[in-house]
């Protein structure tokens, strides 16, 4: 049985030991932190999250291989923490005009998205649903993920295909050859770096691209009734983004954002907050039944860093101190949309190392 360590328990190592588990591999997750932890180097458990696709067509792979599954869970599997919700995009007349150039999620605005085909119920919304300021807009089934509640799901999925979990901290990714837990301390026959934003700090890797993309939010107990708006922009600075959505089994509603390129601040700024909550009631009054900011009622603040790579995600294999190594990182704002088809992408590159590998052995 090939016997494969994962670096990392965030969305994306847990999904790929989940895939690679399933079709019969030996897995060892290997992580410093792990579901139920919160801290600033782990990105998982501070996501909305929502599914509003991001990429452009020619980069959809991810997204497109990952919807099915997501859906198939809010469908299926009450207790992964998904629901069904309505995904409302708004594009900003002043963003149209500009190009939709300078725009954050650049494809989840595009004027005819590839997404339009993948995601159920699409239909452009008519001019008289357009709130003012807003050029055009769309809405389309999506489903909004509890991740407090789905990351320990993920693990618990795992851990019933024989996955199994050490608590490290590496300074070196090829430390992880040696960790596994099966086969009586078998070096791995592959590694899998999901490292997130750790990525750039890790020796044997060091990838100086990725950098944090710092997301403030705030969670209260208002319900916003089934739908998750998002606007292009917004009037108060190009690193601050609109968006609402509220998470399944009890678990709050996110009002969100920021999207700032390159700060690794930890803590919530108090003004950020007070634009954010502003900004949430003006464009979603049901929120509080037209009470304002203060009819909200907020659980907590949080700040989340997204691990963002120039150049996109990193999905490739490469032979480190004589160790095979498939990276999955750099997920930025859609590590979860894209969850399963990266997974399923890491699958194919192991199987493809494996297959090398047993191609050697029999010369
Ligand atoms: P992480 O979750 O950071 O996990 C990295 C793992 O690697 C951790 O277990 C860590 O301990 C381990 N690790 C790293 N280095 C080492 C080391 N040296 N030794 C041991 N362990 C190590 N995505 C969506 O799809 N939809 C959304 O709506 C959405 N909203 C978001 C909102 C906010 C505010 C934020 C911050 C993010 C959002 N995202 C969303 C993005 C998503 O959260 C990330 O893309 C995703 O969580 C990245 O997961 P990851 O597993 O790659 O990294």
């Amino acid at each position: 049985m090939p016997n494969i360590v994962v670096l990392g328990a965030g969305v994306s190592g847990l999904t790929c030991a989940l895939l690679l588990a399933r079709k019969g591999n030996a897995v060892t997750v290997v992580a410093k932190h792990m579901p139920g932890d919160y801290d600033i180097e782990y990105t998982s458990p501070w996501a909305g999250a929502n599914v509003l696709p991001m990429s452009l067509d020619k980069d959809s792979r991810w997204e497109r291989r990952s919807w099915p599954e997501l859906r198939r869970l809010a469908a299926e599997v009450p207790e992964a923490g998904l629901h069904v919700q309505t995904a409302r995009v708004l594009r900003r007349q002043v963003d149209v005009s500009a190009g939709l150039k300078a725009i954050i999620a650049d494809g989840l605005y595009q004027l005819s998205p590839w997404y339009k085909e993948v995601m159920d119920n699409f239909r452009e919304l008519p001019a008289a649903e357009l709130p003012p300021g807003i050029h055009s807009g769309c809405e389309f089934t999506s489903v909004c993920i509890n991740t407090a509640v789905y990351l320990p799901w993920l693990q618990g999925q795992c851990a019933r295909y024989g996955v199994r979990f050490r608590r490290a901290v590496l300074k070196h990714i090829s430390e992880a050859t040696a960790m596994s837990h099966h086969a009586g301390g078998k070096p791995a026959d592959v590694v899998v770096n999901a490292s997130g934003l750790l990525a750039c700090r890790l020796g044997g890797v060091m990838d100086r691209t990725v950098t944090p993309a710092r997301g403030q939010i705030v969670l209260v107990r208002n319900e916003a009734e089934g739908v998750m708006p998002t606007t292009s922009g917004c009037a108060d600075g190009d690193e601050e983004i609109v968006y609402v959505m509220q998470r399944a089994l009890g678990g709050g509603t996110v009002l969100g954002g920021t999207y700032m390129k390159g700060s690794w601040e930890p803590n919530p700024d108090p003004n950020m907050a007070m634009r954010i909550m502003r900004r949430a009631v003006e464009t979603h009054p049901e929120l509080t039944g037209g009470k304002g900011v203060e009819g909200l009622d907020i659980i907590r603040h949080g700040v989340g860093l997204r691990p963002l790579r120039e150049g996109g995600v990193r999905i490739e294999k490469e032979e480190i101190e004589g160790t095979w190594v498939v990276h999955n990182y750099g997920h930025a704002g859609w590590g979860y949309q894209g969850s399963y088809g990266c997974a399923e992408r890491v699958v194919e590159l192991v199987d493809e190392i494996l297959g090398t590998t047993k191609q050697a052995s029999k010369l």
